[in-house]
Order: C-alpha cells, then structure tokens, then sequence
C-alpha cells in the first residue's frame, strides 16, 4: 500500500458513514462504504506526532482552555512572520469570517464577494441582515478590473475573496489581489483556505496593507477539519476589534494544542500534500478523456463540467447511487457542473472508474 493510501478509513480508502445519514440518524449502523468527496476534507491522519499531541491535550479536558489561545497566537505568529497582535485564532477560520460580519456591519448594509464563491457567506449575510453584492467573476484567472469591482461592491463595508477560489479552484496572481487591496479602503478579507495547495499566497501583503485581513484554516490540507483550527492575519487595529467580541473560550483545549502541534511539525504534511497534487493531476486527466472540462486547480478539489446533456445533480445522484459522494452548486451557472474533492489514490481509483462507468452507460 503506498502512502497515497494511508487513509483514516483504512485500506478500503472508503469511509463507512454515509455522509447524508450522518446528521439524520447518526445511531443506524451503515455496511456499505462510502466515497465522501464532497466537502474537501483531507483523508490523511494526522501525523503521529500531531495526534499525540491531541491525546495529550484530551488530559486537560476538566480545565478551561487557554484564554485569548495566547500560545496558539503566538505560534501562528512565529509561523507567518508577525506579531501575536496581529493574530486571531478562531474555532475554524469560518468562526472569524463571521465575526467579520458581526464587526463590521449593521442590518441593511452591504457586503461584497466575488462570485462564485465561498457559499458560507450567504448563509452569514443572511444571518446579518446585510445584503451580499455579488461581483461577477467570469474568467476565474484574473481578478475583475477594479472599475468593475467598484461598480458593483461600492457601496460595501468590506469585500470577501478566496484565493484559491472554492468552488473553481482557481488561483489569481497575488500583484491582482495586491492592486485590488491598494486601490481601495475598504477592507479585503482574502480567505487562503487551500493555500497549501497553491503556488504563492498573499501573506507578504499583510503588513503593508491595514485594509487587508487574510484568514488561514488547518481543516484542509492539515487534516483537522474536525478540530476546529483556523486563523485571521492582520491590523492589529482589525484583529483587536474581531477579538473584542468573540466569545471567551472559543476554542477547546484539543484544537488549540494541536494547533501548535501543526505549527511545529508543518514538514510532516509535505508527503501528504504531494499525494494530493498527484491525485489532483489524474483527477483532472481522467475525466477529461472523458469529455469533462475540468478547471485547472490549485485546491484540493476539481470543478469539472459534466459532458453530455445531463446536468450536474443528475451526475451527483449517479454517483451517489454508486457510493461516490461529490458536490453541486445552486448558483446560476454552475447547474453543469459537479465539485470532486480530492481523496486516497485509492479513493480517487473508485470514483474515476464509477465516472468512467456512467459515462458510458450515459452517452
Ligand atoms: C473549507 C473552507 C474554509 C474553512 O473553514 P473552517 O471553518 O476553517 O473549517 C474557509 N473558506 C473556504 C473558502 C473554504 O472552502
């Protein structure tokens, strides 16, 4: 079995819960295995040293955790190459993007993405009251021009981005985001949530932009989705006003030490991440022979637009009748496409041949 293989769910490369009965009857009990490419988790297991680091930290369970997660922030701060003042540590990055909004806005204000992305943030805009203008991104490589950005996020208290985009996967040179940043005062929330993934991130811009705020997360390619763990790098001004009104204890005292964990043993993921991008590369040529066009990505996942004259909930449900679990999308424009995260090579043996599969019965 090669390290490609090593999956938390054994040689099977196959989960054994069925992700849509994991929230409605978690007590029934499932024989058959699942493929689970739908959310972009990261099948490795943590590295040795890391999960005893989380066994450790389970002994502290009858003590609050850390205020402020101060060793946390400070390791993130030694990481990235800033201060511990311009750190946030959050209950997974998604934590702080909420506290973005909570922060910055009030009922009947406006806030901006590129789209399509992140979905997360219409559920968060919602849930704020605000309204979500969406710039319309259409060649996923370049950013649109800052004209076009103005014309439409104007009027918004900040503009959120991925980079890595999630659901394209595609990446946009970091001297676009910079000249975006540059050339307004509105504050950029660039969410590198699969920078791990990608050739360059935007890090060196945090100090030279106070309009910039980047949010990092180990749920991807540091396998610890289930923990928790993310980060917002910026202003101080800015992150103190986040951490003025987060909640006290936010995070646990597994998450935060295996949170330095991470920081200290960031080598020990070099090998899984490799596998990723290999099975990346055949998760982009296989389907392609078959007539997907798939996006060219620098995540841990592919968007590929399904051929023939199906549409991409019909290919999901194909799928999932087979075991193999893969993402859909309700935006206008996506109806044809299906989102393929990246598992085992084991994992990505099964789903391509169950592809290959359906697309020959349906063409
Ligand atoms: C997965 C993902 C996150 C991660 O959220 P966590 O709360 O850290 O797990 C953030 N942003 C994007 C765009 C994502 O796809």
């Amino acid at each position: 079995m090669s390290a490609c293989n090593e999956s938390l769910s054994g040689p099977s490369g196959a989960h054994k819960s069925d992700p849509a009965a994991r929230t409605s009857d978690i007590t029934s009990v499932h024989r058959t295995a699942y493929v689970n490419l739908n959310r972009n988790e990261n099948p490795f297991p943590l590295p040795a040293v890391v999960m005893s680091a989380a066994l450790e930290a389970f002994k502290e369970h009858n003590v609050y955790p850390e205020e402020d997660s101060g060793s946390l922030r400070s390791a993130a701060a030694r990481a990235y190459g800033v201060s511990v003042e311009q750190v946030i540590a959050g209950n997974g990055s998604s934590e702080i993007l909420g506290l973005i909004y909570q922060a910055y806005l009030t009922a009947g204000d406006a806030v901006a993405m590129l789209s399509p992305g992140f979905g997360f943030n219409h559920k968060l805009a919602a849930a704020n009251g605000a309204h979500l203008l969406e710039v319309q991104w259409a060649d996923h490589n370049a950013l649109p021009t800052a004209q076009r950005v103005r014309q439409t996020a104007g009027g918004a208290k900040f503009i959120v981005l991925a980079n890595p985009n999630n659901p394209t996967g595609t990446f946009v040179p970091i001297v676009e985001i910079e000249r975006l940043v540059a050339e307004t005062d509105q504050l950029v929330v660039l969410d590198e949530a699969y920078v791990d993934f990608a050739p360059d991130s935007g890090l060196r811009l945090v100090d030279r932009y106070q309009n910039l705020l980047l949010l990092r997360t180990f749920s991807k390619s540091y396998a610890a989705a289930g923990l928790r763990i993310g980060f917002g790098v910026g202003d101080p001004q800015v992150i103190s006003r986040l951490r003025s009104i987060q909640n006290l204890f936010n995070m646990n005292v597994i998450g935060q030490s295996v949170g330095v964990s991470i920081f200290e043993h960031r080598d020990a993921y070099r090998g899984r991440i490799e596998c990723i991008l290999q099975e990346r590369e055949r998760t982009t040529l296989a389907p392609s022979a078959l007539g997907f066009h798939v996006m060219p990505s620098h995540a841990n996942f592919v968007l590929a637009r399904v051929p023939g004259r199906y549409d991409g909930r019909w290919w999901q449900r194909a799928l999932q009748a087979r075991n193999v679990y893969v993402a859909t999308f309700p935006e206008q424009g996506l109806e044809h496409f299906v989102r393929i995260s990246i598992g085992t090579a084991e994992q990505m043996d099964t789903c391509l041949s169950v592809v290959s599969d359906i697309a020959g019965a349906a063409t």
